[in-house]
């Protein structure tokens, strides 16, 4: 079909070209479908793409009114990563990274349900953007040449766990600090148990660095992926 008929399709709201074709409205940045039933853009305005893959990738986003049923269904990309330490699952959800957690990790179906309840989606394995910079980052980091992680990270959990592990980004790379002092930190000294709970359902590993809180009396205490991995994790930012 030539661009005149795309035109009048548009004009139209013709939907029975919906899946035909999409057009970007330059002005806005939005990608419709040619039935959407926003206001009908300047025809200067308009970009005809064959494919809404393609609208995206140069920038636009998909229209709130006639693409909701297109937006992707809700889905957690999951990716297993072998470290050194042991396996991790990468997760991501849009462009953010949902969890990084030990394979072993005794609570694995128990956070797997809390991220499927929480964000309403199901496990798809597969890889993202966002997983494949986890990727990288997780490397650097084992291979020692990376301290500190620059990764769009979502927290899923409650709003004190979800505390408490912002508090966990705050402890840089070598350094550790006691479950006593972390509750200090988040102004709830009394907290000390909640803290460790929150602390041991914690579903970001590395990135946010859990295995830097030990006990009061330096003892490794307990470890999601297990103490051998606290372990190594710690003796690679020279703790131990
Ligand atoms: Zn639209």
């Amino acid at each position: 079909m030539d661009e005149k008929e795309k035109i009048k399709a548009i004009l139209d709201r013709d939907s029975r070209y919906d899946g035909v074709f999409w057009y970007g409205v330059k002005s806005t940045g939005i990608v419709c479908k040619p039935s959407c039933s926003a206001k009908i853009p300047l025809l200067k305005n308009i970009e005809l793409f064959d494919w809404v893959e393609d609208a995206i990738k140069s920038g636009y986003r998909p229209c709130k009114i006639c693409m909701k049923v297109m937006k992707e269904k809700n889905t957690i990309k999951i990716k297993r990563y072998e470290s050194p330490c042991g396996v991790l699952m990468l997760g991501s959800f849009g462009d953010k990274l949902c969890l990084c957690d030990w394979q072993v990790e005794k609570h694995r179906d128990h956070v797997d349900r809390r991220l499927k309840r929480i964000l309403r989606a199901e496990f798809e394995e597969g890889t993202s953007e966002v997983i494949g910079k986890a990727e990288r980052q997780l490397d650097e980091f084992f291979a020692g040449q990376r301290r500190e992680f620059d990764m769009p990270l979502l927290f899923v959990g409650t709003d004190f766990q979800k505390t408490v592990w912002n508090e966990l980004l705050k402890i840089p790379f070598g350094q550790t600090i006691s479950y006593g002092e972390m509750a200090r930190r988040i102004g709830m000294p009394k907290a000390v148990r909640a803290v460790a709970s929150a602390n041991g359902a914690n579903s970001m590993s590395i990135f946010a660095p859990c295995h830097r809180v030990i006990g009061s009396d330096r003892s490794l205490t307990g470890y999601g992926g297990g103490l051998d991995a606290k372990r190594m994790l710690l003796e690679l930012e020279g703790v131990l």
